[in-house]
This record gives structure tokens, C-alpha cells and sequence, in this order.
């Protein structure tokens, strides 16, 4: 410290004074001295700071350097160090004004948009809105209906005129079809066609028919006469058909002709009458016998199911042969099976028939031995208001059938 102080005082003085003899300054006179130095200090700093392009190319350009300073007192350090704080401040808060400016722009920019997003909104709102609307799925369309039928059970005629008059062409020369039309009709016109032209050809020429053009004439007539019987067979009613003739369209007319419809796999053919049931032969005659000339719908669908043992739940309204239509099967089913006796009156009854009411019990029973007496089998049936002492009687005797009223346990 005493040293720079000394170093300044001789430097000052040396500039003023030429000889070497150490000048006494003034306080004043030192200080004034120092904010000189500092002045220049800080005129020379700033020269050097912002290098400017031009500067710094000038400085490149091998001019002379600016000249240091001399070097600081230790108060010109303090000033300077001042003067760096002062500096590193004004640095900081340019920066921080500068980010601060940068995140209003940022705000600015967001607020603008936010606004943008804003006036959208409102446009479409009055105005109408381009975006497709999200399609609001009815629940009623949510579930496909699925029909019990399908396309092709269709057992409709073609309404259409122009398939109902198919034209005829009168010249087929014998052979071939036309698509569309009836090819039995066609068959034969085509037959007759070619009968005639060879006659009138054999007439001008005057040329009697030889014995093989007659053979060949009646083949082919024979092979008409044949088409027509196959054909006559399609297009007949099914009731005109046996049961080996009977189409897939055949079976869904049977059907729509009786309203028998089904729910359930692997479902065996309805059975049009009871000749083509496979019911026994003592069943049949008991059938005959108790006036049934043909089976009522629910007999027809049921009957079937019931001979292959399968489980069935059958609809039909009062009246139009249920019972029938389950005790033939069970009867059938039953009649393979070894008798009620003494050894094994215990394993019975075969089947056991539950009734809701009294009176339907005793109507099944009834049903029940019109056809069962015919192959020996017993009937007993337990309804409440009866005699339980009889009724456990007739039960000890041993029977293959029990018909119960739900009720009658009570
Ligand atoms: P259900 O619906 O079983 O109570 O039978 C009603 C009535 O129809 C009963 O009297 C039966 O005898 C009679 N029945 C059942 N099936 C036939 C049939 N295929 N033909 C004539 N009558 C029948």
C-alpha cells in the first residue's frame, strides 16, 4: 500500500517535476490525482469492452494497442472493483429484464392463441360447427335382429310377369335350353318341334321313315316322357310325394303348412302321418283304434324328438294333442323294458308324469291307458282328495306309469 502510494506520487511528480525530488501532495490534491487516473481507467476500459468489428479488425490490423493503464493503485483496484460489481449488476439485470421480456412474450403469445381458440369456439358455435357429429347408435340398432329363417327358405312364387309367361321359342332344332324357362316345356315343344320337321321333310321328299329313325324317334321321346316324370315330381305338392321324394323345399312347406317351427340342433324331420312314424306296431293299432286318423302338428314335431330320447319342450295351445304327443314316445321307450313284477316292483315306476292340477292328472291317465292297456303296462295316478291307502295300494302292486298332481304329496 505504501508502496503504490509512493509509486503514485513519484509517477504524478515525475510528471510535473523533472527532477527526481519526492513532491508532498495534498489529500485533496491525491485524491483529485486518483479520480483522473480512475477516469482514464474506465475511458480506457470501455475502449476495449464492446469490440466492435471495425475495432477489433483495426486492432488485427497491426495498429498499436491502446496504452495500458499503469498499473492500479490498490484505491484505483477498489474503484475498478466497484466499478465491476456496478458492471456485473447492470449485466444481471439486462439478462433479467431480458428473460423477463421473453417469458411476456411467451405469455403474450399463449394468451393470443388461448384467444384464437376462444373466437373459434364462438364461430362455430353461431355459426355452425364443420366437424363431423359423432353418430349416436340408437339401442335399438345396437342389436342385430337375427330371424329364425333363413333367405332361402323362401317357398314363395316369383310374382314377376316376366318370369311367370316365360316366351317360348318354337325352334330349338332339338337341343339345348334357354335359361330361365321351364325345361320340361321346353323338352317336350322341342320333341314335337322335331317330330314335325321330319315328317314334313319326309312328306316333300316323298321318303317313307325307316325302321331305326322310327327306333331313335321313340328313344328320344322315351328320354322326354322320363324328363317329364322328373320334373312333374319336383313341382309336386308335398303331400302328393313319398318320403323319399320330399325336397328340402318340400320339408320347409310341410312346415310353414302346419306352423311347426323348432329351436335346437340336429332336429329329425317332422313325421307326416303315422304310417311314417316309427312308432310300433301295437301303438299304431292303438292309434287307429282310438280315432286319431293323423297327427295334430305338435305330434308331428314332437313325436320324432321324443322316439330319439331327446329332451324337448314343446308349445301348442290346449286341446291340440300334447299328451298324446309325449306318452307315444315314453309308451315306445317303456315297451323295450322288462315288465313291472314282484322282483322288481321296487325299481318302478318307469316314468313319472307331474301335473300342475288334479284334473289334469286324471285327463293324463286317461290318455295315458287309452294306449297303454294295448301293450300291458299300468297307469297309476297320485292326486290329493283321494283315498292314500288305495293309491299306495295300486303303487305297491307295481306300475310302469305314474301320473302325479304336484299337489298330492301334501
Ligand atoms: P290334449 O291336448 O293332449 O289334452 O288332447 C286333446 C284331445 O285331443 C284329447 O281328447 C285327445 O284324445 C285328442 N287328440 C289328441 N291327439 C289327437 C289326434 N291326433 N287326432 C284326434 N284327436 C286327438
Amino acid at each position: 500500500m505504501k508502496r503504490s502510494i509512493d509509486e503514485l506520487t513519484t509517477s504524478s511528480s515525475s510528471s510535473t517535476i523533472p527532477s527526481g525530488k519526492p513532491v508532498f501532495l495534498t489529500k485533496a490534491q491525491r485524491e483529485q490525482l486518483a479520480l483522473q487516473r480512475r477516469q482514464e481507467q474506465v475511458a480506457a476500459a470501455q475502449q476495449q469492452r464492446p469490440p466492435l468489428p471495425s475495432q477489433s479488425q483495426s486492432q488485427s490490423n497491426h495498429h498499436p494497442k491502446p496504452p495500458r493503464p499503469p498499473s492500479p493503485s490498490h484505491r484505483g483496484d477498489r474503484g475498478h472493483d466497484r466499478e465491476r460489481d456496478r458492471d456485473r449488476e447492470r449485466r444481471d439485470r439486462a439478462r433479467e429484464d431480458d428473460s423477463k421480456s421473453r417469458d411476456r412474450v411467451r405469455a403474450e403469445k399463449q394468451a393470443e392463441r388461448e384467444r384464437e381458440k376462444e373466437l373459434e369456439s364462438i364461430k362455430d358455435q353461431y355459426l355452425g360447427t364443420k366437424k363431423p357429429k359423432k353418430r349416436v347408435i340408437k339401442p335399438s340398432e345396437k342389436f342385430r335382429f337375427s330371424f329364425d329363417w333363413e333367405n332361402t327358405e323362401d317357398t314363395s312364387r316369383d310374382m314377376n310377369a316376366l318370369y311367370q309367361n316365360p316366351h317360348e321359342a318354337r325352334l330349338l332344332f332339338g337341343r339345348g335350353f334357354r335359361a330361365g324357362m321351364d325345361r320340361r316345356e321346353q323338352k317336350k315343344l322341342a320333341a314335337k318341334n322335331e317330330k314335325e320337321t321330319r315328317q314334313e321333310i319326309r312328306r316333300k321328299e316323298g321318303v317313307e321313315e325307316r325302321p331305326e329313325e322310327a327306333a331313335a324317334q321313340r328313344l328320344k321321346e322315351e328320354a322326354a316322357d322320363m324328363y317329364d316324370t322328373f320334373d312333374m315330381r319336383v313341382d309336386r305338392h308335398w303331400s302328393e310325394k313319398k318320403l323319399e321324394e320330399m325336397t328340402e323345399r318340400d320339408w320347409r312347406i310341410f312346415r310353414e303348412d302346419f306352423n311347426i317351427s323348432y329351436k335346437g340342433s340336429r332336429i329329425p324331420r317332422p313325421m307326416r302321418s303315422w304310417a311314417e312314424s316309427r312308432l310300433g306296431t301295437e301303438l299304431l293299432r292303438a292309434v287307429e283304434k282310438a280315432g286319431y286318423k293323423t297327427p295334430s302338428p305338435i305330434q308331428m314335431a314332437a313325436i320324432p324328438l321324443g322316439l330319439q330320447q331327446r329332451d324337448v319342450i314343446g308349445i301348442a295351445e290346449t286341446g291340440s294333442g300334447k299328451t298324446a304327443a309325449f306318452v307315444l314316445p315314453m309308451l315306445t321307450y317303456i315297451s323295450r323294458l322288462p315288465p313291472m313284477s314282484e322282483d322288481n316292483e321296487a325299481e318302478g315306476p318307469y316314468a313319472v308324469v307331474m301335473a300342475p292340477t288334479r284334473e289334469l292328472a286324471q285327463q293324463i291317465e286317461d290318455e295315458t291307458v287309452k294306449f297303454a292297456h294295448y301293450l300291458g303296462i299300468k297307469v297309476v295316478s297320485i292326486v290329493g282328495g283321494q283315498s292314500i291307502e288305495e293309491q299306495g295300494f295300486k303303487l305297491r302292486q307295481g306300475c310302469e306309469v305314474s301320473d302325479c298332481h304336484a299337489g298330492a304329496a301334501d
